[in-house]
């Protein structure tokens, strides 16, 4: 591991210490193999001057819910160290009481809750100290002679701690150890099943005895041939998923959301490295004995499952076993977590990860891969031998953990559900997308128009440029959304054009076609395509987008209205037809939305010249007087596909201000 230390960058920060301890910790978070997603905490201890004229000395200890790779001066809480280490010293102290007297010892009251770890970061006597998870040291410690291999690696200056809970008894075994200890004659210690710490007087000594230390574990994995293994050719040939493992992936998403009781976005790891650690012959025995890290079990759970042929009874076998590993440890009423799996190990295919959110799933994801790879140097080492269930559970339900669940209010509605949404790149597509994706949903946006691409970079949606009225390219597009997604839940066809106006007696049979092709078919394509990953969905829903045009047709308009007619017949039948499978069809006629690629100026000014009126009052001719915006009709798309539609399908329900045709 090579140091990123740059004395260019560093030199005008060494009048700072917190500026220095800012610099250092992003370098450690920029390397994914020593910290991932909030692991590891980095501390300076400094003189202040409060408000006051006092001088006090003050632990700058990394807060809860920052990460190092981003950290800011504000992410360092700032905690009174004379109280930090009087903590230290108490026979005992549960962990919430802990943090309530570091935030009640805080400098200032809004700064994010100190780490956990803030306790040993007080009581080494050293200005700068640092805290990762390092992948190759704590690989090293999960293997059966894992203590004396890193005792004999590092030799008397780095002391090794057995493993205890993190928190306020890691700080007190460390603390109790030290006593007697000349904390300079030491660079570092390790921690068993869970990580380093470095310490130095300025930032760049410690900052550089981690990357020392970690180096170090690194060359003996080497030597020891660890590395080997994942280099590895991938010998089997890499194909882009068929449709019967696309159908596989929605079956098992399906499967695991149901377990834990909520919608789960999946995300398939097929590199090839997670292909190869799949098709290890003993995956099964592997991947089971448990995680890298204890703190990755909020993360990925303490093992993934292991997929048979029948995905359903692997998650069910899974979450029972998950059940009963919650029954033999429980203590003190504890609320049980859903039993579903956050990790699938699927043979020969890779590996599958789940989460609430993308990005939850994403995190998992990164979590897995890092322990596929640990396990595998850790067996050219003998074994991997990661803690015992006992020691995981006391982790996974920690009473900080714990507190957290009851803190958490209700999610965002469509929290986890997969999202299409055709022709999403303007007007009410658009609207649909971005409120879907605001609701809580993942959302795939696909348009014709190439924008499509950069519009969803922008928010966070998947953009894919599909011609909806093309089969191949729908195939292509649903394909890639399970892939990325694990399935679809929610359809949003609403795609179309709107023809120039004829009258049927001068009417350009490519006029006719093209209507039929952009206002009819490209439903029918849509849906069909969707039909099979919508019946393994969760509380699945489609939403045609028709037209006032249906219920009240206007003259020079045939093209358009025939075809919104079809689609809306079609709708009906898919109710009906789609009813035994629980996939709701309910239909939106729009009317006078008018923020739309539709209506520009030059149409508006024509459609108000022909009713005689301005254009500010044409765009409000209907009975509740009332300017009606691609949001509104977006709000009820997502109203139909959420909670509020839960027992209604085929409905058919305008969103136009009221129109007395229509009534
Ligand atoms: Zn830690």
């Amino acid at each position: 591991m090579n140091s990123r230390w740059d004395d260019r960058t560093a030199t005008p920060l060494l009048s700072s210490p917190l500026a220095l301890r800012v610099y250092t910790s992003r370098l450690l978070g920029q390397e994914p193999t020593l910290v991932l997603h909030g692991g590891g905490n980095t501390s300076v201890k400094a003189n202040v001057t409060t408000l006051l004229g006092d001088t006090e000395e003050i632990l700058y200890v990394k807060g809860s819910g920052w990460d190092l790779e981003g950290i800011e001066a504000d992410g360092f809480a700032p905690v009174r160290l004379s109280v930090a280490k009087r903590l230290a010293t108490l026979p005992r102290l549960s962990d919430t009481d802990m943090v309530a007297s570091l935030r009640a010892a805080m400098l200032n009251p809004n700064a994010p809750t100190p780490s956990v770890e803030a306790l040993l970061h007080a009581i080494i006597p050293l200005r700068y100290v640092d805290h990762t998870h390092a992948d190759a040291v704590v690989a090293i410690s999960n293997t059966p002679d894992g203590m004396r291999r890193l005792k004999n690696l590092y030799g008397p200056r780095v002391l090794v701690v057995p493993y205890v809970m993190p928190g306020f008894l890691l700080a007190k075994t460390v603390y109790d150890m030290t006593r007697r200890i000349d904390w300079t004659a030491l660079e570092g210690l390790i921690l068993m099943h869970h990580g380093v710490f470095t310490f130095g007087k300025t930032a760049k000594a410690s900052y550089t005895r981690m990357i020392r230390l970690v180096s170090r574990a690194e060359t003996y994995l080497k030597r020891q041939g660890a590395f080997r293994v994942l280099a590895q050719s991938h010998d089997t040939k890499h194909r882009g998923p068929d449709d019967a493992q696309l159908i596989q992936l929605a079956r098992l998403r399906q499967a695991v959301s149901r377990a834990a009781g909520a919608a789960m976005v999946a995300c398939w790891d097929q590199s090839p490295e997670a292909e190869r650690f799949s098709a290890l012959p003993h995956v099964a025995s592997i991947a089971t004995r448990g995680p890298l890290t204890p703190d990755h079990v909020i993360r990925t759970k303490r093992i993934p499952v292991i997929l048979g042929a029948r995905v359903e009874q692997s998650v069910g076998r899974y979450a029972s076993a998950y059940r009963e590993y919650f029954q033999r440890h429980t203590h003190r009423g504890l609320t049980p977590l859903d039993p579903a799996p956050r990790w699938a190990v699927w043979r020969r295919a890779g590996s599958i990860t789940f989460g609430r959110t993308l990005k939850d799933a994403r995190i998992a994801a990164d979590i897995a891969r890092q322990t596929m790879r640990a396990i595998q140097w850790a067996e050219t080492l003998g074994g991997w031998r990661p803690l015992p269930a006992r020691d995981i559970f006391e982790v996974e339900y920690w009473e900080l953990e714990q507190a957290k669940l009851k803190r958490t209010g209700p999610p965002p509605v469509l929290q986890g559900k997969v999202a299409v949404v055709t022709g999403a790149a303007s007007g009410i597509g658009r609207a649909c997308a971005e409120l879907l994706c605001a609701q809580g949903a993942v959302v795939a946006a696909l348009d014709i128009h190439p924008k499509i691409q950069r519009l969803a970079a922008a928010s966070g949606i998947l953009g894919l440029r599909c011609d909806v009225t093309q089969r191949a390219q729908v195939e292509r597009a649903v394909r890639a959304i399970v892939r990325h997604f694990g399935g679809v839940d929610i359809l949003v066809s609403n795609a179309g054009i709107f023809p120039p106006s004829e009258t049927i007696a001068e009417m350009q049979p490519a006029t006719w076609r093209r209507s039929l092709a952009a206002n009819l078919h490209s439903h029918q394509l849509v849906l069909q395509t969707c039909i099979p990953y919508l019946t393994l969905g969760i509380e699945p829903a489609v939403v045609i987008i028709a037209s006032k045009n249906v219920p009240a047709p206007g003259p020079g308009a045939s093209a358009y209205s025939v075809a919104k007619a079809g689609a809306t017949q079609l709708a009906r039948v898919a109710a009906l037809e789609l009813a035994p499978v629980k996939i709701r069809v309910n239909i939106i006629h729009p009317d006078q939305v008018f923020d739309t690629g539709i209506w520009t100026p030059q149409v508006l000014a024509q459609r108000a010249q022909r009713y005689h009126v301005s254009v500010e009052e044409y765009k409000i001719r209907n009975l509740l007087r009332t300017t009606i915006t691609s949001r509104d009709v977006a709000a009820m798309a997502c109203a139909m596909v959420g909670p509020v539609f839960a027992k209604t399908t085929g409905a058919q329900v305008p969103v136009d201000g009221g129109n007395d045709r229509v009534i």
